[in-house]
């Protein structure tokens, strides 16, 4: 295929990825956006097939459908509450991916007497750090959600010393290859050392600030993915690698805001460790009384309210209560009731969680109020029925200088003339932390399962 056709076929790609980008920002076209992306992602494979130099192609094809079904049988299979770790699965091998080009490349070209030019090299050498960084960083996060290594921050004396000097020598391994020092033994090292980085840097971060290193580490592959499309002199590479790392770097700097944190804090602040002092400090959980309510009572006041606002969270999503919730917010329109959904940025386990199950049950997007629109709402709202939420509804993050989580903008459903949680216990959330909450004087608990909860509701409120 000439220069020229292959460039207008990539620019066409970069167009088709600009444009899911776009799509995919709003639920209602979210759908429409992955088609186009996955269009666009088919012509770039097809025109780098028709490249010249690809010497034998059945590697490529049993590479391709070994990862193209494992991809598919994964998408298909996962629980929606496990699509965090996925996501880290997926960025990482694909730094993974980068870095090993990079090796490929240093492998090949390193030997011949100045076959590494200057940028050739600093693009492996840049492509090989971020890249092996971001593949053991998103490994460890994925042990961390799936439980395999403990989610909460693991932290030892000297760590932020030692990642200094350990980031410090590769950077250094990583000059010294820019520069022309041509030796198979220090980019051995370089991607040794990135990837030990990548885990000491990812286990110290913990509890709530996991969906900010997804979304960063997301970012770095996109970025090693742009090194390896230099490297490559591949231009849909560059420009799609471009296009992740900046979505990524936007997503994580959102997410930041979202939780009141800087993207240092995030990082080094080592947050959601255990910490006695803050978990008891003045958030006088002990002084107040649980209320528990029964399903009547509940049916009672939400089939009698004028508004009421659902507040779904994580417990909602393993519950998978999120077609009943559709069908009681039905059922009380029916009855005159107004009915709209408060959604924080980070209910859930993932950017968007809650977006994605309430589309999955064709919940109409006008229902759906982000977070500072849903707080205008509370004061005039008679129940806030909370749906396995717990820490984004934890007013100690508005009134507690001592939690974890003081700081993070919560939705205030304290605001509200009744608030009803649906849990099964009084477990902690996520953060781990207690949550003065359930002891407000506004506030009753009805314990169980949230969609057992939900289905009797329903047929309490049909039944008034
Ligand atoms: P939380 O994790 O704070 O709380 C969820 C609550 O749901 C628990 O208290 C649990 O209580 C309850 N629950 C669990 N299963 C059920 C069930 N079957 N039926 C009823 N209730 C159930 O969730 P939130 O959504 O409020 O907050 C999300 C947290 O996760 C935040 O700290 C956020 O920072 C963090 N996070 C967010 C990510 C994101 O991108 N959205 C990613 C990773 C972490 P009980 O066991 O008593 O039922």
């Amino acid at each position: 295929m000439s220069r020229e056709a292959t460039n207008l076929l990539y620019l066409i790609t970069i167009v088709t990825f600009i444009l899911a980008l776009r799509f995919l920002s709003n639920p209602a076209t979210a759908r429409r956006g992955n088609q186009i992306g996955a269009i666009g992602m088919l012509v770039a494979i097809f025109v780098t097939f028709l490249q010249n130099g690809i010497n034998s192609y059945w590697e490529i094809i049993l590479g391709m459908v070994i990862g193209g079904a494992f991809g598919a049988f994964a998408a298909r299979r996962v629980h929606m509450t496990a699509m965090p770790q996925m996501v880290a699965l997926f960025n990482g091998v694909g730094g993974g991916a980068a870095a090993l080009i990079s090796f490929a490349e240093f492998h090949l070209l390193a030997p011949d007497p100045g076959g590494l030019q200057a940028d050739i090299s600093t693009s492996i050498m840049l492509s090989a750090i971020i890249g092996s960084i971001s593949f053991s960083g998103s490994m460890v996060a994925f042990a961390k959600l799936q439980e395999l290594v403990r989610g909460r921050p693991i932290v030892f004396p000297l760590q932020k010393t030692v990642n200094a000097l350990l980031f410090g020598s590769v950077l250094a391994a990583g000059i010294a290859i820019a520069v022309g020092a041509e030796r198979q033994w220090l980019m051995w090292a370089l991607l040794a050392g990135a990837s030990l980085f990548g885990i000491l840097f990812v286990l110290p971060i913990g509890g709530a600030d996991m969906p900010v290193v997804i979304s960063l580490l997301n970012a770095f592959t996109g970025l090693a993915a742009a090194a390896t499309g230099f490297e490559l002199e591949n231009n849909v590479l560059i420009v799609s690698g471009m296009l992740v790392g900046a979505s990524g770097t936007l997503l994580t700097v959102m997410m930041g805001k979202a939780m009141n944190r800087s993207i240092a804090n995030v990082l080094f602040g080592a947050f959601g460790q255990i910490a006695p002092s803050a978990a008891a400090a003045g958030s006088g959980t002990t002084d107040g009384q649980v209320r528990s309510a029964t399903v009547d009572d509940v049916a009672v006041m939400l089939g009698y309210a004028h508004k009421v606002v659902f507040v779904p969270g994580y417990g909602m999503a393993v519950a998978q209560a999120q077609h009943d919730v559709r069908a009681l917010a039905d059922l009380l329109e029916s009855r005159g009731v107004e009915v709209s959904y408060a959604i924080h940025p980070v209910a859930g386990r993932m950017p968007g969680h809650m977006n994605v199950l309430l589309a999955e049950a064709n919940v109409p997007y006008p229902q759906l109020k982000e977070m500072e629109d849903a707080n205008a709402e509370f004061p005039r709202t008679d129940v806030a029925l909370v749906i396995g939420a717990n820490d984004v509804v934890n007013p100690d993050a508005r009134n507690n200088a001592g939690s974890p989580i003081y700081g993070m903008p919560i939705l205030n459903v304290d605001s509200a003339q009744a608030v009803v949680v649906l849990k099964r216990s009084m477990s902690p959330g996520f953060a781990g932390i207690e949550n003065p909450l359930f002891l407000n004087p506004k506030t009753v608990m009805l314990f169980g399962d949230a969609k057992d909860s939900i289905v009797k509701l329903a047929a309490a409120v049909k039944g008034l």
